[in-house]
């Protein structure tokens, strides 16, 4: 009771911190639904596979995968190291889904999923000649609209993107650029769901993506767990008890990251340990395990603002569905301030040449926070036996102009 007292002040505060969460079980068995479950991750990648020569061709230049590598960064944490202190005894691995074809963010894994899953159902129906007589809606703080615009459109739908007030205005013209309807709102990300998910309901031909509870999402998200397994055994890494993986996400409604997480639980067990990283401001995930009500309460509702330079993190709900199926899957969360985030912008750019969105830079500090916690010594493993994966989730289309801004310190709105 104490450490969640003092935690949950913190919270109100908006001080950065690490918290793990008390209901963690490590080894407690993956919930599994008729939509959500290794069978229809399966499915999801075998969608993927099916789309791939569509994609190569829709979009020249790319081979028609959504896949990301995984690479190290010794400059970059030689710099934190000397910054911070601390040595870090474990291997630092970066997965790269700032670079994913097209979208150039981790939406591509679920935005795309849930296009492809449309247009096979209509399909199916007999109605695949005639996508242009069907609309696609969704209301976004920006990548997950870029994601479903771009497909969308490349697909042939119609495409209503609702954005929230964070959404960059580059994001809004690429999109329009390709044809698709953005409408604007001056309130936050719940609110242009909300707006999206009324005006959808009242077309005819309608599909809303429902990034608060959609299953479909989480599937093309969960796919990502199988390319991590291929690739760390490619490396030669080795995963199980003695050797953990821990994997940092930066999280927004949770989709991304939950997906993400369940499809590694189901594949490595109590082998990985899974944190969700979120700004200071827009703590939704952590708000709601550290106060057992996940989606019952939104950061609003404890007086944070919800306003961050992160505009992929700037949600102050999390998603039902990711808390229902997550519960006690998750080992801990994490905050940072906007003023880390830029700056780790800029390390990550001068130290490896890569520029990242600021919400893709959430989960960096977690490696040396986890490693200073005890955690390892607690779970009765040696730190210098540990995998830290960092998900880095957008950045690569990020235009130049726009990242010159960010790199010399001035951000965008
Ligand atoms: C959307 C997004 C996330 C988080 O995904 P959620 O499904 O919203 O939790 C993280 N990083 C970036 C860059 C994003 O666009």
């Amino acid at each position: 009771m104490g450490e969640e007292t003092q935690a949950y002040k913190m919270l109100l505060a908006a001080k950065e911190q690490f918290w793990f969460n008390l209901g963690y079980e490590a080894q407690a068995p993956l919930k599994e639904t008729k939509e959500v479950s290794p069978l229809t991750i399966d499915s999801a990648a075998a969608r993927f596979k099916r789309f791939e020569s569509f994609l190569k061709e829709a979009f020249p230049g790319t081979n028609g995968q959504i896949q990301s590598s995984v690479r190290t960064l010794p400059s970059f944490v030689e710099r934190q190291e000397a910054a911070s202190g601390r040595l870090l005894a474990g291997r630092f691995l970066l997965k790269e889904d700032y670079a994913l074809p097209v979208a150039g963010s981790i939406k591509a894994r679920g935005g795309f999923h849930e296009v492809m899953e449309v247009a096979e159902r209509l399909e199916a129906e007999g109605k695949g000649g005639e996508l242009d007589q069907f609309e696609l809606a969704v209301g976004s703080t920006g990548n997950l609209g870029l994601s479903i615009g771009l497909l969308g459109s490349a697909l042939g739908f119609q495409v209503k993107v609702h954005m929230s007030a964070d959404a960059k205005a580059w994001k809004k013209e690429k999109l329009r650029s390709h044809g698709v309807q953005v409408f604007e709102y001056e309130s936050d990300y719940g609110a242009a769901v909300a707006a999206g998910r009324k005006e959808c309901q009242v077309s005819p031909n309608c599909h809303f993506v429902d990034d608060e509870a959609s299953a479909s999402l989480f599937n093309g998200y969960a796919v990502a767990a199988r390319e991590v397994e291929a690739q760390l055994k490619t490396e030669g890494v080795t995963v199980d008890s003695d050797h953990p993986l821990c994997v940092y996400l930066p999280c927004g409604v949770g989709g991304g990251p939950g997906g993400v997480a369940y499809g590694l639980k189901h594949i490595y067990g109590d082998a990985v340990h899974v944190f969700f990283a979120e700004p200071v401001q827009a703590p939704a995930a952590m708000l709601g395990w550290l106060t057992g009500e996940f989606a019952g309460t939104s950061v609003q509702d404890v007086g944070l603002s919800n306003v961050t330079e992160a505009d992929g993190l700037a949600v102050g709900r999390v998603s039902p569905l990711v808390s229902d199926l997550l519960k006690d899957q998750l080992a801990g969360f994490f905050t940072v301030t906007d003023e880390r985030l830029k700056r780790d912008l800029v390390t990550m750019y001068e130290t490896e040449g890569l520029f990242l969105e600021p919400s893709a830079l959430a989960g960096v500090r977690g490696p040396w926070d986890v490693e200073a916690s005890g955690f390892f010594e607690k779970v009765g493993v040696s730190a210098d036996q540990v995998t830290h994966l960092v998900w880095s989730t957008g950045g690569s289309i990020v235009p130049e102009d726009v990242q010159r801004e960010y790199i010399e310190g001035k951000g965008e709105r």
